[in-house]
């Protein structure tokens, strides 16, 4: 067992790093209270090929391992959760889908674009009455001459407005229950898709999540992902890979924050010294390194499972299950830490703290990830 990075990872953490520092740390504050999406600092980071890493070279992406990816995540989310969940949809969900199960065409027309950030995805599986269980796609695709007819809604959509590219997963043939499901590429503007108002967020608020409507939309057959039926499957699979970089921008909410009460906690005095040395501060700070230290082991085991070809639908779950809870953990201790100050925006972690709820909820929520965990290790 190695546990040393290499140089060409200590390489991407550290622009990542940067990238957070200087480009996304201006403005968070404001960006959160307007809800406003981080256009300029998207666009940079798919210059930088932070939107499409792990996609083969050949199509633009960067070619690396989801060890780099998960390194990236972790250093965007520690300063800007709202900026780190669109790079982990566009990574994950959507490139890492089409680029595993796309066919030559689909790669060229859409995942050369998506990889190079030049175009955004979003990955449209929940529903008003589909979230956990996913099974129940009431959106429908019915096959009409030589196309596809798409009508339905769906949910809470990360990219919802700022996306050209929509990954959209509909029932074909309910008879066959999930079986009958298919998954497509849908593009913006194209008639009889509707864009939905904005969520009003507790928290990722720079985010752009929306609720998508489907009025006997159009789309190609060619624009279905793998053989009919294959559309369940290609969301479980994605969603796998999707849970490591949910698990990573976990840890890196709960890093950011205990680093900020870390430094707090050297400067700020009470009772004439400085509040670190007040033993139930030190302790908390010994617990919360701890706990993203462990959260950090599994996420990396995770990756590694990934990069090595090794199943990671066990390690992917333990790895979100457990970053997510240190995320709530930590961020409610790092608002503690600074007293006060911790409950105004100046101060970051009040932000952090309401960023690190969504991690307990998206790409399946922690009593899903128990169901994974539970069933993998009953199985035998
Ligand atoms: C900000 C945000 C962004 C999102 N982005 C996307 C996106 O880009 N694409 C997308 O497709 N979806 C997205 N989602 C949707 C998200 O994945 C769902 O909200 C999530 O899967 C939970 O589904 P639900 O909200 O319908 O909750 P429900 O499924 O109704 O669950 C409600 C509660 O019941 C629990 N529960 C449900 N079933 C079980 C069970 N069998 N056993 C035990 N407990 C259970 C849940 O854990 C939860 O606590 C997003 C959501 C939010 C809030």
């Amino acid at each position: 067992m190695d546990f040393k990075l290499t140089e060409e990872h200590i390489m991407i953490r550290d622009a990542a790093r940067d990238f957070a520092k200087n480009e996304l740390l201006p403005g968070v504050i404001e960006r959160d209270e307007k809800q406003e999406f981080p256009k300029e600092q998207i666009k940079k980071m798919g210059e930088l090929g932070f939107l499409g890493m792990m996609v083969s070279p050949e199509y633009g992406g960067g070619g690396m391992d989801t060890v780099s990816y998960v390194l990236a995540m972790e250093e965007i989310s520690k300063i800007d959760a709202s900026a780190s969940v669109v790079m982990s949809v566009n990574n994950s969900l959507v490139c890492w889908g089409l680029d595993t199960f796309g066919n030559e065409e689909q790669k060229q027309k859409y995942l050369t674009k998506l990889a190079a950030g030049e175009s955004i995805g979003a990955f449209c599986l929940s529903e008003p009455e589909a979230g956990s269980d996913a099974t129940s796609q009431k959106t429908t695709a019915i096959e009409k001459d030589d196309h596809y007819v798409l009508n339905g809604t769906k949910n809470w959509i990360t990219n919802g407005s700022t996306a050209d590219f929509y990954i959209v997963i509909a029932q074909t043939h309910p008879e066959k229950k999930h079986k009958g499901i298919n998954a497509f590429i849908v593009e913006k503007g194209w008639d009889g898709f509707e864009i939905g108002p904005k969520e009003q967020k507790l928290g990722i608020r720079g985010s752009d999540t929306h609720s998508l409507n489907f009025n006997d939309v159009k789309v190609p057959k060619e624009n279905r992902i793998g053989e009919d039926g294959f559309g369940f499957k290609f969301a479980m699979k994605t969603l796998s890979g999707g849970r490591i970089g949910i698990a990573a921008q976990a840890l890196g909410i709960a890093a950011g924050a205990y680093e900020l009460a870390r430094e707090y906690s050297k400067v700020r005095k009470a009772f004439g010294t400085e509040i670190m040395n007040h033993q139930a501060i030190a302790f908390k700070l010994a617990d919360m390194h701890t706990s993203i230290e462990a959260a950090r082991h599994l996420v990396m085991k995770a990756a590694c499972d990934k990069d090595n070809g090794e199943n990671y639908d066990l390690s992917g779950a333990m790895a979100k299950l457990f970053a997510s809870k240190t995320a709530m953990d930590v961020s409610v201790e790092a608002v503690q830490v600074h007293g006060g100050n911790g409950y105004v925006k100046e101060y970051h972690v009040e932000r952090l703290m309401r960023d690190a709820k969504i991690t307990q909820i998206y790409e399946g929520t922690s009593e899903i990830q128990k169901i994974v965990i539970s069933r993998s290790i009953l199985r035998d």
